[in-house]
């Protein structure tokens, strides 16, 4: 075993993530697929957990798309990211709409070490296949939520379908995201989400797809994992 400590951050993706921050809260800009998914992730984990006075950590934060909407729902949320320039813009953004998040530079695995068992919910949307080890934020996420506590994913199936929607559609046919936003081998199949959560001691409790229509231009949620796709699970309460 290895003496290093090893820190589970890609640097490459890091950086992708600093250099688009200032476009973050830009409704039509690099991130409006983030913008128009919101309220379609945001009223799933609704379905499955209240959020009035619980204590929230989003993982992989971002410029706080998802954070500020459960703080609006009336969550006490921290969002926790490792890219600076996000952050910063996710403050900046935080002063102008005055919610209530605490943003901190962390690793979910750091925070999972000093604050174990200490939220009721767990977000970690669309940032487990920018990481070199995915298993190792499944496994922080459960440490981090209390028993009884409920932990949300979603992220990208890899096969050939996701590979032409998510990859050769949204970045160079439709451009709705940067060219090189995902990298086809950090995809992640709902079998392996699914594994990791279960080493972690997670039960599963549901999951649901994220489709999208080009004609249309519209997002919903449906059956069918084949592409975008959210998972929900639920740490046993103690004995
Ligand atoms: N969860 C947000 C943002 C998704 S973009 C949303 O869905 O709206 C992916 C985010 O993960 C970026 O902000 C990126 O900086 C962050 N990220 C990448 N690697 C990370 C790591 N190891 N630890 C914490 N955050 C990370």
């Amino acid at each position: 075993m290895s003496t290093e400590r090893a820190v589970n951050v890609d640097d490459s993706e890091v950086a992708k993530f600093n250099a688009l921050a200032s476009r973050w809260w830009d409704p039509d800009g690099d991130f409006r697929p983030l913008h128009r998914i919101n309220p379609l992730r945001l009223d799933w984990i609704r379905q499955h957990v209240q959020l009035q006075g619980k204590k929230v950590v989003d993982i992989g934060c971002g410029g706080g798309i998802l954070t500020e909407a459960m703080a609006a729902a009336g969550a006490d949320v921290t969002g926790i990211d490792m890219a600076e320039a996000p952050l910063a813009v996710a403050r900046l953004h935080q002063a102008e709409s005055g919610a209530d998040v605490t943003y901190l530079t962390s690793t979910a695995e750091e925070l999972a070490e000093s604050r174990p068992a200490s939220f009721d919910v767990v977000t970690c949307l669309e940032m487990l296949e920018h990481v070199p080890d995915p298993s190792a934020v499944v496994k922080a996420c459960a440490d981090l939520v209390k028993p009884g506590g409920r932990v949300f994913f979603s992220t990208i199936n890899r096969n050939p379908k996701a590979f032409l929607f998510a990859i050769v559609g949204a970045e160079y046919v439709l451009g709705l995201l940067p060219k090189g936003t995902h990298e086809y081998e950090k995809l992640i199949k709902p079998s392996e989400l699914d594994s990791w959560a279960r080493a972690a001691s997670l039960d599963f409790r549901a999951s649901i797809g994220l489709h999208y229509n080009p004609v249309s231009r519209k997002y919903w949620l449906a059956d069918g994992l084949d592409v975008n796709y959210m998972m929900a699970y639920q740490r046993p309460d103690d004995e």
